[in-house]
């Protein structure tokens, strides 16, 4: 991983001064114990979790009440062992022996409705609005050929098996409507270009949500690319 922070080499024994641990057959010269070390090491994998933030982190733990920093643990390795990605919508789940997700088990819902997003996050705080009752498709991330990821790498393939297969659909019910709920960058559009075209013969309504300027907001105020989206948008009055 990267390392920004010269200062405490774990890998490379001799960069350091001859400490009293030097030319003992360890994997680190750190002056740290061992336990120590591999915390750190730990730490910094997290994302922006430098060098320095990790020794931060780790001290903290080691201050910490047992109880507390092994609630954390215990928390980590839950998470790892409980929740699995929802068989049907990729959503999280935490019920391994049900294998879908709330939202998909939820015969409440209006299961033809299908809202595709990025992430598992988006779909929580869409979920937070309360403003829509239909189920979703989460593609685990979106087309950005820069990064080297491709349209085979998200769950499209899985979701056009929904469509076309009504029996993998939550609740066994055909999928009427598909609604985009992409973010609007770059690649999220680009995405959105590749879905329409994917689905264009699979007789479902295409629609993606409306883009403009936010309730409570001003113009004045709104960035270049918000008020091209709002005019884009527009909706007829009558
Ligand atoms: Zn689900």
């Amino acid at each position: 991983m990267a390392s920004t922070d010269d200062s405490t080499p774990t890998s490379d024994p001799g960069a350091s001064a001859p400490g009293p641990l030097a030319g003992q057959a360890r994997p680190s010269s750190s002056a740290y114990p061992e336990s120590v070390t591999r915390l750190i090491d730990e730490l910094a994998k997290l994302p922006g979790i430098g060098r320095r933030s990790a020794e931060r982190l780790a001290f903290y733990l080691l201050k910490a009440a047992k109880n507390d920093a092994l609630a954390l643990a215990r928390a980590i390795a839950d998470v790892k062992q409980r929740v699995r990605h929802c068989t049907i919508c990729y959503n999280l789940a935490d019920d391994p022996a049900l294998g879908s997700c709330s939202v998909c088990t939820d015969d409440r819902r209006d299961r033809s409705q299908v809202m595709v997003v990025e992430q598992p996050k988006d779909l929580i705080a869409l979920e937070q609005t309360g403003a829509y009752k239909g189920i979703y498709h989460v593609l685990m991330g979106r087309i950005a050929p820069l990064e080297g990821v491709r349209a085979g790498d998200l769950t499209i393939h899985d979701l056009l098996h929904r469509i076309q297969h009504p029996a993998s659909n939550a609740g066994g019910v055909a999928v009427r409507e598909v609604i985009l709920a992409l973010n609007p960058t770059l690649e999220g559009d680009g995405t959105g270009l590749y879905l329409a075209d994917a689905l264009r013969t699979a007789g479902v309504r295409l629609t993606r949500l409306a883009r403009g300027v936010p309730t409570g907001s001003q113009l004045e105020y709104a960035s270049k690319a918000v008020l091209a989206d709002a005019i884009q948008e527009r909706r007829s009055m009558g």
